[in-house]
């Protein structure tokens, strides 16, 4: 891993618009918004996995769909080895460096294709290599993704859910990418399955140099894979920094809030995950003023619900970040008085 970064996004925005309608038109009013993602930024550094956790909804896979141009973004830029991938008309060469992985290998792989068929796709698109070469490639793939050539002809409901899951590894692998958004991969599979598979992406980054962006709301799998961890909430990256300065060590309320939620190691239950956290998450459709995290926040003040807070740098090296102002010593958070407006209990809190 090096200090570079290969992918860079920069104020990355996605919303969605509603339909607007005659009426609306008539009297003027803008068509509602959907701020699915809004100001993300961050970087990726060449032969990293960076985590991207959160609650269900949070943007995480809108992010990682977006920055691949599989949806077209709202706002922001995002860098691809130096070049603005949504300044260029031309994304051959960035569609064959960028891959994916998705959730559900079931319904990510066409059921009417054998997997050879599935695996070997790319190739066709892009042109590369002979007929036999690209038969021989699809075979080298199978094997390396822990399956076997004999496997070529068979569908997708002829595999098992890892196995499918293989099969979608090794389609990405197909045209030797650089980068891999890895979206919520493992959260389909058996705890079992789950470790192979983790595994598998492991070596495959070992040995051909990859760098992922590894999508989750599964704390114990991002803290497995991940060197570091940008945490998101309704659409904005709350927490960034190294792993463990996140786990051993998290800043914002929310990403403490994420951790109390994963069970101890010494109870049996496996997978619990961020949907545990207390409270509703706000529409993004019309998100809270100030700081987002504002309604469900146990150290919220007056100063929450007004000002929204900037990324604070915890180090020298601004390589843990922070967007709440209790990172601040003077900030006027702390002269501000309780936000008590009946969505939380805010006496006896750890302010206190
Ligand atoms: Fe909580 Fe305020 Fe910090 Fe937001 S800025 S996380 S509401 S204390």
């Amino acid at each position: 891993m090096t200090d570079d970064p290969l992918v860079r996004v920069e104020d990355l925005q996605k919303y969605y618009f509603e339909q607007d309608n005659l009426l609306d038109r008539l009297l003027g009013n803008e068509p509602e918004s959907v701020q699915a993602v809004d100001g993300v930024s961050f970087d990726v550094r060449e032969g990293e996995t960076l985590g991207l956790v959160g609650e269900s909804g949070c943007g995480k896979s809108t992010t990682g769909e977006t920055l691949l141009r599989l949806r077209e973004p709202t706002g922001g830029a995002v860098e691809f080895d130096g070049q603005n991938v949504f300044e260029t008309d031309d994304l051959n060469e960035f569609r064959k460096r960028a891959q994916v992985v998705f959730q559900d290998p079931f319904s990510s792989l066409d059921p009417r294709m054998t997997a050879g068929q599935i695996i070997r796709e790319p190739l066709d698109v892009h042109g590369v290599g002979t007929e036999a070469e690209r038969r021989e490639r699809v075979e080298e793939l199978l094997e390396r993704v822990g399956l076997s050539a004999g496997q070529v002809d068979r569908y997708p409901h002829e595999f098992s859910g890892g196995q499918r899951q293989r099969v979608g590894i090794a389609r990405a692998l197909a045209l030797e990418p650089d980068f891999i958004v890895c979206d919520e991969p493992v959260s389909a599979l058996d705890v079992s399955v789950q470790a192979q598979i983790l595994n598998l992406l492991d070596d495959l980054q070992a040995e051909f140099g990859l760098t992922y962006l590894f999508i989750a709301h599964d704390l114990s799998v991002v803290r497995h894979i991940s060197d570091r961890v940008a945490v998101m909430y309704l659409g904005e990256i709350v927490e960034f920094g190294p792993t463990e300065e996140i786990f051993e060590n998290p800043s914002h309320p929310y990403t403490e809030a994420l951790l109390e939620s994963v069970p101890r190691a010494d109870t049996s239950e496996q997978g619990r995950d961020v949907g545990t956290l207390s409270g509703d998450v706000p529409s993004p459709r019309d998100p809270p003023s100030g700081c987002r995290f504002h309604t469900r926040c146990p150290y919220a003040r007056e100063a929450c619900r007004a000002e929204t807070p900037a990324d604070y740098e915890l180090d020298a090296a601004g390589d843990h970040r922070s967007a709440c102002f209790r990172q601040v010593d003077d900030h006027e958070y702390w002269e501000s008085p309780p936000l008590d407006d009946g969505t939380r209990a805010v006496e006896g809190t750890a302010d206190d």
